[in-house]
């Protein structure tokens, strides 16, 4: 069977050195191991997507030196796929309409989560008859029933793993207010219809993954794929990188004059390909890559690396 991969940017923000690390890794193992490449460009999170950073996605990961073998295009060009999905669900009575905002959800909760961004949905709006729910709802996000029991999978870096979905976030979002697909469905439709496999990302999307097992049931997708989450680069404080350490993003370094050579030997420091941060192609990285060499802690962006990089 053909083994198929993808680059999913979202146009949300400029990608920074985190960002090109897993996509560095993902492109390394895929072409290692001749699989194909999809580069799919996540913009269905409307209000956060800025429009001049599709095309810039486009151009980091091409001056980093990837290729990818198709292009699935923007996802808002054609949301048939999702709303063929969004049928099948309501057919099988797995979704429901729900206006809770989101006060509502962190208010009827009965214990407080433990994961301060995740809420957990009660379950307010599900009715006990779903044969009544009509299509048209205008200004609800959907929700699918999701079932109080284990999703187990072996994730193929990270290892054994096991979620309640139910008890993580209860019913989740599949459809949002403004009437889009949300990630968690769009992701799982675009991946199953356009024959991807394997699934390498971050692992801040590890949680996620169970939901997306949980989606590819409900609509009778298969094969299943396989994930490989990985662990994410962190600023100095121990948080993961992000604006409040400083500008890291692949754009500003490119504009800078540092060359995608130092970017990507930086990248094989943090790889376990090179004890030694040294100017390197990403052919060479790619010979040199080891998955089985990837350590599983967190990596940590330093100011000498930061110095590293911008001294030209
Ligand atoms: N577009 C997502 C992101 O950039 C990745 C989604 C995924 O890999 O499933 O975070």
């Amino acid at each position: 069977m053909q083994r198929t991969t993808r680059l999913a940017p979202s146009p949300t923000g400029a990608l920074h050195l985190g960002n090109a690390r897993t996509f560095l890794i993902n492109w390394a193992l895929a072409r290692q191991n001749n699989w194909q490449i999809v580069l799919r460009i996540e913009d269905l999170d409307s209000p956060r997507v800025k429009p001049w950073a599709k095309q810039q996605a486009v151009d980091d990961l091409q001056w980093l030196q990837m290729d990818w073998d198709t292009n699935a295009g923007l996802q808002l060009d054609d949301l048939t796929p999702y709303k063929q999905a969004m049928s099948m669900l309501r057919e099988k009575h797995l979704i429901y309409p729900c206006r809770c905002t989101r006060k509502e959800v962190v208010e009827a909760q009965s214990a407080p989560h433990i994961d301060d961004h995740e809420l957990c949905y009660p379950g307010t709006c599900r009715p006990v008859d779903f044969s009544t729910i009509c299509e048209d709802q205008p200004d609800a996000a959907w929700r699918v029933v999701t079932q109080d029991q284990p999703i187990s999978y072996t994730d193929a870096f990270a290892g054994e793993q096991s979620h309640n979905v139910s008890q993580q976030v209860g019913n989740f979002v599949i459809a949002t207010k403004a009437g889009l697909p949300a990630y968690q469905l769009a992701v799982v439709v675009d991946d199953a219809r356009q024959g991807v496999t394997d699934i390498v990302r971050g692992d801040d999307l590890l949680r996620s993954a169970s939901r997306q097992l949980w989606l590819y049931q409900c609509l009778e997708l298969t094969p299943l794929p396989t994930y490989w989450h990985l662990p994410l680069v962190l600023g100095p404080d121990g948080r993961r990188l992000a604006k409040r350490h400083g500008d890291t993003r692949l754009s500003y370094y490119r504009e800078m004059g540092t060359s995608a050579e130092k970017i990507i030997g930086l990248i094989a420091t943090w790889s376990g390909v090179h004890s030694t941060r040294v100017p390197m192609s990403a052919m060479e990285f790619k010979e040199r890559f080891d998955i089985t060499k990837l350590s599983h802690d967190p990596v940590t962006f330093t100011d000498e690396d930061d110095q590293w990089l911008t001294n030209n």
